[in-house]
């Protein structure tokens, strides 16, 4: 296979911001576990079960935030090699359909999807699109409520193919849109924070897709009428 390297540059200014943005990151979580043992050692939290699982899940949030950072730094300083090959878009969708597929039903949220018959084949590292995939239909789980419905849709289109996840959730308003593949970027913040959003997946999400020739964007009639995510691959005649 052949093995493509991705580069960026990152300008000091861009590092300087970087380093504050991950400092204010990670100090909400580590304010929350400090105030806790705090609370916990002077007897005004009772040491329960309630106590000691919030402390864990802010310590799994933060856990969770260091590893989407480390791969955040890998994809933006092109630390990682692309393994390209031919591969079916059914068969990736199929694999994320596999992994994600209980998640919906416990959620009560109906997944279906919508293949053209005649795709070409992509050349694609499977490993790397089937992350970026995963994250997308996640999302799309995560923020359309029970009852709702994801749909994921691949169309042949000159040269590329094209991959939409459609869902029927909670929706972008307009002045977000341009800002949603921006780090540590999100829509509602403290929503976001309590299901455990770090607003790094579609950063990573971008790189990975534009490392391929790709693109990737949303499309959102607004709050509350759901959101449709599509990238592009390069197709192979
Ligand atoms: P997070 O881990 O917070 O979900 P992402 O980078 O994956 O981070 O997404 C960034 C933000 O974009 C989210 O916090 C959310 O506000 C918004 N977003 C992403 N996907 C959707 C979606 N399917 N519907 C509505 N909002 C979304």
């Amino acid at each position: 296979s052949s093995h493509v390297a991705y580069r960026l540059e990152l300008t000091e200014p861009r590092r300087r911001q970087l380093f504050g943005d991950v400092s204010h990151e990670l100090r909400t979580p580590l304010t929350t576990i400090k105030g806790s043992m705090e609370g916990l050692m002077d007897g005004m939290l009772p040491p329960n079960e309630e106590t000691y699982t919030q402390i864990y899940r802010e310590a799994d949030r933060l856990q969770r935030l260091v590893n989407d950072l480390q791969e955040l730094s890998r994809v933006e300083a092109g630390a990682y090699e692309l393994h390209p090959q031919l591969a079916s878009v059914k068969s990736l969708v199929d694999s994320a359909i596999d992994r994600l597929g209980r998640q919906f039903e416990e959620k009560g949220v109906t997944l279906t999807t919508q293949i053209s018959p005649d795709l070409p084949q992509i050349k694609a590292d499977e490993d790397r699109i089937g992350q970026v995939l995963l994250n997308l239909v996640g999302n799309a789980l995560q923020y359309t409520p029970s009852g709702g419905s994801v749909c994921i849709t691949a169309t042949g289109q000159p040269k590329e193919v094209q991959i939409a996840i459609l869902d029927t959730g909670i929706g972008i308003p307009p002045e977000h849109l341009p800002h949603v593949f921006t780090r540590f970027y999100r829509v509602d913040k403290s929503r976001s924070r309590q299901v455990g959003g770090s607003g790094i997946g579609l950063t990573i999400a971008k790189y990975l897709v534009e490392a391929h020739g790709g693109r990737i964007w949303v499309e959102s009639p607004g709050a509350g009428k759901g959101s449709t995510f599509i990238f592009t691959l390069p197709s192979v005649a």
